[in-house]
């Protein structure tokens, strides 16, 4: 296969942002891209989701690279939307904060300072991720699948995978670096120095030609308000117990959610998430311990939560009387019993019980306001004969519904 030319594939999705356009019942042309490159611009928005079945319409190759290189084309469109921003500002944006001020009075006093036929320094150049106010994700195509977590391997890395599961765990949103500045103690000069791992080795000698021709060795101190920073959050999903096959463990897989994905989502809820699986690279004393073995993460562009439209599925389509008929006609008790939890085998008399308390309840009306009474349910027993995954079941199956899990120990 012929090297791919990326420049020619960011032409390619610069192309798609400015020309792609869907037709309203007047025949009008509505710029879907073209709109939200102009929110972009006003930093009325911060995300722009690319969707790849619009993508498909115009270009299905393209679609097929970005989901064979996900982290690439991801590049390649955050920089085409950078290089078309310019041309979408009708007017001068006023929001501004501690960093538009600092670029802005670097800018001015490199222009100041400057003499024209003077050669710049590229290290010290402003990185372009410095520059950038929003962020570019993409909503996979309706053609790729949602996999489970345990399908996802080795030959999947790079790739844009959906995967369903459950939200086990979400850590704080934190604010992570994505770009760290640094300022020199002898010229002055600023580096920036744009961070793509969770672990950075910090610099400490300073790049700038001045310094390196003097050989002054000026030191470099961080600066926190120059610096970039970006939200960052880490999810950790589960595979459905569905899922799971009989005998085995279920599956774990990390999620990183950045800047406008965070605070979607939160342990208990039943997600999708589409992103990029890749392996995750540490530098220097924690990869040499790791050696070639490297733990995964999906770099997290779109998530679903599933608990919405899971309920719309089933609830659009009502039982007719003959169904209705059908199935109340005998042993209905026992029918709804058993399909509590019907991955579990046995426990009838758990399951009747939990079916009981589902539906019964004592009815409270304080004031005329009519509630349903609460239904607490306590199940004790030895570990692992899924009192947990039953509550979990119920806890799904009610939409106000708390289980907490207690293990006791005796000594
Ligand atoms: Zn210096």
């Amino acid at each position: 296969m012929a090297p791919k030319d990326y420049m020619a594939e960011k032409e390619k999705c610069k192309r798609f942002l400015q020309e792609f356009y869907s037709e309203d019942e007047s025949g009008k042309k509505l710029f879907k891209y073209g709109a939200q490159l102009v929110s972009l611009a006003h930093r009325e928005q911060v995300a722009l989701l690319v969707d790849l079945d619009d993508v498909a319409e115009e270009d299905p190759e393209l679609v097929e690279s970005v989901c064979e290189n996900g982290k690439r084309y991801a590049g390649l469109f955050a920089d085409a939307v950078h290089e078309l921003l310019p041309e979408y500002r009708e007017r001068e944006v006023v929001a501004k904060d501690a960093l538009d001020v600092y670029i802005e009075h670097r800018l001015m006093m490199e222009t100041r300072g400057r003499d024209p036929a003077d050669t710049h320094d590229s290290r010290n150049q402003y990185p372009s991720e410095l520059m950038r106010r929003f962020e570019v994700y993409f909503r996979p195509p309706s053609t790729l699948k949602p996999r489970v977590v345990r399908d996802v391997k080795a030959d999947s890395i790079g790739q844009l995978v959906t995967v369903r599961g459950i939200v086990t765990r979400a850590t704080e949103v934190k604010p992570m670096m994505a770009v760290a500045t640094y300022t020199c103690d002898q010229c002055g000069a600023e580096t920036y120095q744009p961070i793509s791992s969770p672990s950075f080795t910090p610099l400490i000698m300073c790049p700038s030609q001045e310094c390196v021709t003097n050989k002054s060795g000026g030191r470099l101190y961080l600066q926190t308000r120059g610096s970039k920073f970006i939200k960052f959050q880490e999810l950790r999903i589960q595979e459905h117990s569905d899922q799971v096959p009989v005998g085995n463990i279920p599956r774990c897989m990390s999620i990183y959610t950045r800047g406008e994905n965070t605070r979607v989502a939160q342990p208990g809820d039943h997600v999708a998430v589409s992103g990029i699986f890749l392996p995750l690279l540490r530098s220097g004393f924690r990869q040499a311990v790791q050696g070639l073995l490297s733990e995964t993460y999906l770099e997290c562009h779109c998530i679903t939560l599933m608990n919405k439209t899971e309920d719309d599925e089933l609830g659009t389509e009502e039982l007719s009387d003959e169904e209705l008929r059908h199935i109340t006609e005998e042993d209905f008790y026992e029918k709804l019993a058993g399909s509590i939890a019907p991955e579990i085998y046995g426990h009838e008399d758990v399951k009747k019980a939990l079916l009981l308390l589902l539906v019964g309840g004592v009815e409270q009306a304080p004031r005329g306001m009519k509630i349903r009474g609460n239904i607490n349910i306590c199940l004790m027993g030895d570990p692992g004969v899924a009192k947990s995954q039953l509550l979990s079941y119920i806890d799904r199956l009610a939409p106000r519904s708390e289980s907490n899990t207690h293990t006791l120990t005796h000594t």
